[in-house]
């Protein structure tokens, strides 16, 4: 728990946010700006800042956030198709340097990304 980070603030219930997935090790609430019409944030509830830093300190957990990405996109609805994207790093606009999956669907997702 980092006092300074964003996520481990909602993730200690510092800050509301609207969960729509909860386990043990993650958690997933909705982007507070949204980019599609279903954006979920998942994220474990411990501090890694990003995705590579996760998977190299505890593999186990990435795919948990994985898992828990799935079932998101299954719980949202997305039968069409979804996206699962962790931007990492100034050059990917990562801005929250907590590791989170964003979730998309809900509309058609062009390809590549801009
Ligand atoms: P990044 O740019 O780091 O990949 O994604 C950070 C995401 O967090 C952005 O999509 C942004 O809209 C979202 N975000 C920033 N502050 C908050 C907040 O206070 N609550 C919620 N639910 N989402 C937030
Ligand atoms: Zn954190």
């Amino acid at each position: 728990m980092s006092n300074d980070c964003l996520f481990c603030r909602i993730v200690a219930g510092e800050i509301p946010a609207t969960e729509v997935h909860s386990t043990p090790t993650t958690l997933a609430f909705r982007d507070i700006n949204p980019q599609a019409p279903s954006h979920v944030v998942v994220i474990p509830r411990a501090h890694h800042a990003n995705v590579g830093e996760l998977v190299a300190a505890d593999p186990g957990l990435a795919s948990e956030v994985l898992a828990a990405a799935a079932a998101v996109a299954a719980a949202e609805g997305a039968t069409d198709g979804y996206r699962v994207v962790f931007n990492t790093g100034p050059s990917a606009g990562q801005t929250v340097h907590h590791v989170h999956a964003h979730v998309l669907s809900g509309r058609d997702l062009t390809w590549p990304p801009g």
